[in-house]
């Protein structure tokens, strides 16, 4: 028997592409234009003159400075927060730790991809349930048996918000099974669920210091929830790599989340900035649900997507695109800087006009 037959066989989550052409107006991965806090910068200094020894140590494996920052910031217990490398990091951890159950797991069909490439990692059993015709969740598809329920809010690469109301709805009514909401966009104008993990203890919320944060390249996640679900996390993670955490993202992360301040005002520029193209977008004719992320998911009623994203291309504007039958005719454009977005404006202002 040759080794071939016993490798683990997975199909791999495909990431957006990270161009090495800088010229590039980057608007694929939902990135953040603006730099992180300045009190990262500060961090990274301090580390680079004074701290640079303490590198020669394992880092502290509670991740302490990040984890009390965070504790501060959203009012949690220290023991009811988690952090991982990125929230991929933490997610793939709640995959391996609470859908255990043999019984399906529930996740949109339209979602983000990474879902279903855990859950056959991982061997777990999961359906894919369908949003309706304008791409929103239907929270009473929910209502029934599962293994476990995982969907974020708002939705990628939609983009739509589900009501505070319905999630508690499907929480309240799968108690016996772990229900984890992935807020990677939840801070560009959305309502956290975070208060609801008080009343119940099957609730995990995920977040990201990649979006609303600007240090996707920094690798930084977490979660809050009860310290039970917490400890369960912690002690997969430990029998796994306790040192993923490394010290650089303790110290820019805890810096990056003391500044408020500088959080709140670039998430309301983003914000800003994406009403403005959403109402461009409207105005050239396209079509989309109401974004509550950074970024935009929108279609053309008369030109197809595929033309679209590669008349962009040529313009040197990437965004994202993908094959299926009910997502092939939309692009996801990240919100980018003003100037950036008025460019693509432009662009596709032009597009149009050469099809035509
Ligand atoms: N969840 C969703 C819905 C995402 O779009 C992303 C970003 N690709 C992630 C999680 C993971 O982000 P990160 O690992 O950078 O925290």
């Amino acid at each position: 028997m040759s080794w071939k037959e016993n490798v683990r066989e997975v199909v791999p989550y495909i990431a957006g592409e990270q161009p090495q052409d800088k010229t590039l107006i980057k608007l694929n991965t939902n990135e953040n234009p603006y730099p992180p806090a300045p009190g990262v910068q500060k961090a990274l200094g301090e580390l680079a003159d004074g701290r640079c020894a303490d590198l020669r140590l394992y880092p502290d494996m509670d991740a302490s400075p990040l984890v009390q920052a965070l504790s501060d910031r959203y009012d949690c217990r220290p023991e009811e927060i988690f952090v991982g490398v990125g929230s991929d990091d933490v997610l793939s951890m709640c995959f391996l730790t609470f859908f255990n159950s043999g019984r399906p797991v529930l996740f949109p069909d339209i979602t983000y991809s990474f879902y279903e490439v855990w859950a056959g990692l991982y061997r777990i059993p999961y359906e894919k349930v369908p949003l309706d015709r304008e791409l929103r969740i239907r929270p009473e598809d929910y209502l029934r048996g599962n293994g476990g329920i995982i969907f974020p809010n708002p939705n990628a690469p939609t983009g739509v918000m589900l009501e505070t109301d319905a999630v508690e709805e499907i929480v309240r009514s799968s108690p016996d099974s772990v229900v984890i909401i992935d807020e990677a966009y939840i801070d560009f104008g959305g309502t956290s669920v975070l208060p609801l993990i008080r009343q119940y203890d099957n609730l995990l919320v995920v977040q990201t210091f990649s979006k609303s944060r600007s240090m996707a390249g920094m690798r930084i996640g977490f979660a809050m929830g009860n310290e039970q679900l917490i400890r369960c996390l912690k002690d997969v993670k430990f029998s796994f790599n306790s040192y993923t955490m490394n010290l650089p993202s303790i110290l820019c992360g805890a810096a990056a989340v003391r500044d408020d301040l500088y959080f709140r005002e670039t998430c309301a520029r983003i914000v800003r900035t994406r009403e403005r193209f959403a109402s461009s977008l409207a105005s050239l004719g396209f079509v989309f649900c109401p974004p509550c992320g950074n970024f935009v998911f929108a279609a053309h009623p008369e030109y197809s997507g595929a033309e679209l994203f590669r008349r962009l291309r040529e313009r040197k504007i990437l965004v994202r695109r993908w094959d299926g039958e009910r997502v092939g005719e939309y692009l996801r454009i990240t919100i980018g800087a003003d100037a950036q977005m008025e460019q693509v404006t432009e662009a596709l202002r032009e597009i149009l006009d050469e099809v035509r």
